[in-house]
């Protein structure tokens, strides 16, 4: 089997290409494919289908395709163009790789995955691509992803914010709940964003929404009320960010009383943080008995524990008259 019919094979051509050359660089280790068709061919127009004799070729197009053993490898192919007595010249679609990108279909999923693993500058060395050719790669893959996505409201919304950078910057993220699909995310966790978020809907589509789940964030309440009809009957702030401010609240007590009780030189609340943050089953035997006699002292950090426990149960119950 010679070069051409080698590569024919492996890249999975048909009829009417070909493989015109193969050029083989062991100086720079690099594989040049040019791809040809036979002359006479019929050519779709991309926007109705029809057949039409072929018009011209754009420019060559070089897409970089995966690697020809340790070899960088490289495909050349000059787009088909139809003239249509309906849409005028267009540019056929190429089977190797997206209009606008210098990948074939098979490299840029290859980038991808790397770039599922890691970082961006990573995927770029490993991939032997520059840093904005890796990026390139990756917005497309989302601008596919986002195109294939159907337009549509989910019934229960997630608002959350992550922060990145250690903790320099947030970025916000919108899911449905029940799908557990991220929607949508931007790099902020401003009003404006969530609301861009919920422009992309009609009023009728953002009524259909039950529930909107959020951290008490004015920003996110603020823009959910403005959208969402009958926002204020469908926040919803979820178990595990109510809780954490009601633990800072039961932690900034036992501070200020302890430095009260320190002032007085009583060290009663040293190294007691974490008996009141514990939930109570969580507390470990061997520092029950402490904690049993601090609980019967008339502290103020008894009150606020007394209060968190109590809140605990708030997601557990159910009014009387149902079951
Ligand atoms: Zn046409």
């Amino acid at each position: 089997m010679d070069d051409k019919a080698l590569f024919f094979k492996i890249l999975g051509l048909r009829p009417p290409w070909f493989i015109k050359q193969v050029v083989v660089d062991d100086q720079s280790q690099r594989v040049d494919i040019y791809v040809d068709h036979e002359p006479d061919i019929r050519v779709r127009c991309p926007v109705c289908d029809e057949l039409y004799g072929l018009y011209d070729h754009a420019p060559e197009r070089v897409y970089r395709h995966l690697n020809t053993c340790q070899m960088q490898t490289f495909i050349h192919v000059r787009p088909p163009r139809v003239n249509c007595p309906h849409h005028g010249v267009k540019q056929i679609g190429s089977e190797f790789g997206e209009n606008g990108s210098e990948m074939t279909f098979s490299f840029e999923s290859f980038m991808i995955r790397v770039a599922q693993e890691c970082s961006i500058e990573a995927t770029a060395r490993l991939c032997g691509l520059s840093w904005d050719q890796s990026w390139n790669g990756l917005q497309r893959a989302v601008e596919r992803g986002r195109a294939r996505k159907p337009h549509r409201v989910p019934r229960r919304i997630g608002v959350d914010e992550k922060s990145i950078a250690r903790g320099h910057k947030y970025e916000s993220l919108v899911y449905d709940i029940d799908a557990g699909t991220v929607e949508f995310v931007w790099d902020d966790r401003g009003q404006e964003s969530l609301e861009s978020y919920y422009r992309q809907f009609s009023r009728e589509e953002l009524a259909g929404v039950e529930a909107v789940a959020m951290d008490m964030w004015d920003p996110y309440i603020a823009a959910t009320k403005q959208y969402v009809p009958r926002a204020e009957k469908k926040i919803v702030f979820d178990r595990f960010h109510v809780m954490r401010h009601v633990l800072d609240a039961v932690d900034k007590v036992r501070k200020s009383e302890h430095r009260q009780l320190s002032e007085r030189g009583e060290q009663t609340l040293k190294g007691t943080k974490y008996l009141w943050l514990w939930s109570r089953e969580n507390l470990p035997a061997w520092r029950q008995g402490q904690f049993e006699a601090l609980r019967s002292l008339d502290l103020k950090v008894c009150r606020a524990w007394a209060i968190k426990e109590n809140l605990r149960h708030l997601w557990d119950y159910r009014y009387g008259n149902q079951s």
